[in-house]
């Protein structure tokens, strides 16, 4: 009786209501959902969750991992408004159900939280975030002599790069050396000892880094009898992007869910560009038959984001890879126009073409916020903010430097971290410098012999200052031991900054601009239920550089956006710029690249290329500049149209220039010579 069917089901197409009614609302056989981008899998599985609720399901038993926090966050509210307008309930209480909504890493740091004492965690550890990790893996590095005796043993990054690809693969050392780190294979041994002793450090210190998250996570979820508490806590488990997740995140899932009962995927394997990080693309592909009950599976084969003719386009690029699993989509959104090719010289005119196309596009009424830049990496947008701020068009940028990375910002949040874990070296390190008189190896001292007494809190409070530490020290003390007898939140924030305020200005010219980022700090804090809630999400997923919720450097109601093409994913807008759509950036230099990784940059091209919904730009400099590799340096390189729209495509394309734009748009411009008035005069006599 279709008078009983809830009326979202009638906004969806056949397929996706077949996704959305796979068991109708009970746990049932696994499911997968693969296609192509804007075919509305993302909003399938919001739509799902939504229906499982309607049918019953209890939301806090619904686990739903998605690709960023803001993902999850902006899925709880759509499914709230959908389940909502069958069950009238105050929508609200739908989303705080949902609690269990996250990132990957998200939900791990707080599955590990709750069993800390089951698996020999104690539950006050800190997170790491990539920074910190790279600290530690320098000390032990220097620890173990390897940067003094081996001068050219891989800097900190790269050793950390290593450790985590072979910790996210679940790879034995010498295959990711031999495969990912060729130069870095002489040092095999090594490099086993130093990651042993970074491990050791981590747990001597009570941290976890991002890795861990997962590692710990199945681990734990490995354990017969915690997998059976684990797995019974959820009854559906639902995952956005699969395509992107790696070894250790399939085998979570697994592990949850071993038949695969009340598991559903979703993803689309010609935009897995994660591979850097370990991201499996047989992960989604292999779904099917991983379990011994036979998934189901849905494709969905019609487009909702995109016009037909950028449709056409990014099939086109896509078309030319080696393989792939979905399909083409079609889409009914007719438009005259093809996506453009602009050719410009250098990364001046880029910029200066993109702020004027973009604001032509808000003249004629498309909103900054439905427009965004894309770039394959963070420092891309450099000339572009410059030019954008010039002309005072505002702009958020994802993806790139954070906020939190603001040294005042991350000052405040070691004191934190400092005081829920005294065995943080890293955290103390930074906290214990902040006064003048502790130097680098006084601070060593405090850390140590907080270490080596019985309660770290102790130990500091024994400790004796240098003379020139002893009038700031007292200070010190009790903040910390305030902050240790137990949290109270979100004051603690504000007890910080009045302890830190003076050491700010003693250090900072411009301390009033970065006072007020602290103070946007503890409004951001004050939107977190508790101290330990707010460092652990805001480690995993800090807020992004001159957001909203960030505050700095501006509020303004409508803004640009601006984007790694990494971090777009999932996003979509009305008008969409590509940067350096060049050979030597998309897809980059290569020189040692496999055809693989040239495939995993034409997929990147694919993603940037699907977030367009009316307009795309792929700009193209002829000359751009490079951060070069050691050896070759930074410098201005030559490019040509991406290897990715070769001739044979660019049929589907229309070709113009900063130029040519330029000049039309000229009042003053030259009129096109029309008249041949010489001939006319001598005709006239003819
Ligand atoms: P991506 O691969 O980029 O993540 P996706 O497959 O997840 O894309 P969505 O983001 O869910 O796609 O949907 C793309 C757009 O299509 C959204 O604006 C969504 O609202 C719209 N859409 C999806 N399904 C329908 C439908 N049945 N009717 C109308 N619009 C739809
Ligand atoms: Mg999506």
């Amino acid at each position: 009786d279709s008078s009983l069917r809830p009326a979202y089901l009638d906004k969806l197409n056949a397929e996706q209501r077949l996704a959305v009614e796979h068991g109708d609302g009970q746990v049932a056989a696994p499911l997968l959902v693969i296609a192509g981008a804007g075919s509305g899998k993302t909003s399938t599985l919001a739509h799902r969750v939504a229906h499982l609720i309607v049918k019953g399901a209890d939301p806090r038993r619904i686990l739903l991992m998605t690709f960023s926090r803001r993902a999850a966050s902006e899925m709880a509210k759509r499914v709230e408004r959908i389940a909502g307008e069958v069950l009238g309930r105050d929508a609200s209480v739908i989303a705080d159900a949902l609690s269990w909504a996250g990132t990957f890493h998200g939900i791990g740091a707080r599955l590990l939280r709750d069993y800390a004492l089951e698996i020999g965690l104690d539950p006050a550890f800190t997170i790491h975030d990539r920074e910190d990790s790279a600290d530690l893996m320098n000390l032990a590095r220097h620890e173990l002599g390897f940067s003094k005796t081996e001068s050219r043993f891989p800097t900190k990054g790269t050793c950390l790069q290593i450790y985590s690809r072979a910790v996210n693969a679940q790879a034995p050392l010498g295959e990711v050396l031999g495969g990912v780190f060729p130069w870095c294979a002489g040092w095999a041994e090594q490099l086993k000892d130093l990651f042993a002793a970074y491990v050791e450090a981590k747990q001597a210190q009570n941290v976890l880094d991002y890795d861990d998250l997962l590692l710990y996570w199945a681990q734990m979820a490995a354990e017969p009898e915690i997998a059976a508490h684990l797995g019974g806590r959820f009854d559906h488990v639902l995952v956005d992007e699969y395509q992107d997740t790696n070894r250790l995140q399939a085998s979570i899932l697994t592990a949850l869910k071993p038949d695969g009962a009340g598991l559903t995927v979703v993803g689309d394997d010609a935009q897995s560009i994660y591979s850097f990080r370990a991201a499996e693309v047989r992960n989604i592909l292999d779904f099917p038959t991983q379990f011994a009950r036979a998934a189901a599976i849905v494709t969905l084969e019609r487009n909702y984001r995109s016009t037909e003719t950028i449709l056409a386009a990014a099939n086109a690029v896509i078309g030319e890879a080696a393989e792939r699993f979905t399909k083409n989509l079609w889409s009914e959104r007719r438009s005259s126009e093809k996506p453009l090719l602009v050719t410009v010289r250098d990364e001046a005119e880029q910029a200066s073409y993109a702020c004027h196309a973009i604001l032509a596009e808000r003249e004629a009424g498309t909103a900054l916020k439905s427009q965004a830049v894309l770039f394959r990496a963070s420092h891309h947008s450099g000339p572009l903010e410059i030019e954008l701020t010039r002309r005072n068009i505002p702009f958020v940028k994802f993806g790139g430097l954070k906020f939190l990375d603001a040294a005042h910002v991350k000052d405040m949040l070691a004191v934190l971290r400092f005081a829920e874990n005294p065995r943080d070296r890293v955290a103390g390190f930074r906290v214990l410098q902040l006064m003048p008189g502790i130097g680098p190896s006084a601070a060593a001292q405090i850390v140590e012999t907080m270490a080596t007494s019985l309660d770290e809190a102790m130990g500091l409070a024994r400790y004796r200052p240098p003379q020139r530490a002893a009038e700031d020290w007292p200070s010190f003390l009790s903040l910390y031991e305030g902050l240790r007898a137990g949290a109270k939140w979100p004051a603690d924030l504000e007890r910080i900054r009045l302890w830190y305020e003076p050491h700010l200005e003693r250090m900072h010219e411009d301390a009033t601009m970065r006072r007020a980022d602290l103070l946007q700090l503890e409004q951001i804090a004050s939107g977190y239920p508790s101290r330990e809630r707010f460092l652990t999400e805001l480690t995993l997923d800090p807020p992004d550089a001159t957001s909203d919720e960030a505050g700095p450097p501006h509020r303004d109601e409508d803004y640009l956006i601006l984007s790694t093409i990494h971090s777009a994913k999932g996003q979509e807008w009305k008008n969409v710029f590509v940067l350096n759509t060049v050979d030597g950036c998309i897809p980059i230099d290569l020189g040692v690249g496999s055809k693989e990784d040239i495939e995993e940059e034409r997929r990147l091209l694919y993603v940037a290329m699907t977030r367009a919904k009316d307009r795309l730009h792929l700009v193209m400099p002829q000359r751009f500049f490079v951060h070069g590799q050691a050896a070759r340096g930074d410098r201005h390189v030559y490019a040509a149209r991406t290897r990715f729209i070769p001739a044979s495509l660019l049929s589907a394309f229309e070709q113009t220039s900063w130029a040519s734009v330029q000049a039309k748009d000229d009042p003053r411009r030259r009129p096109e010579v029309k008249v041949d008035l010489g001939a006319r005069m001598r005709g006239m006599w003819k």
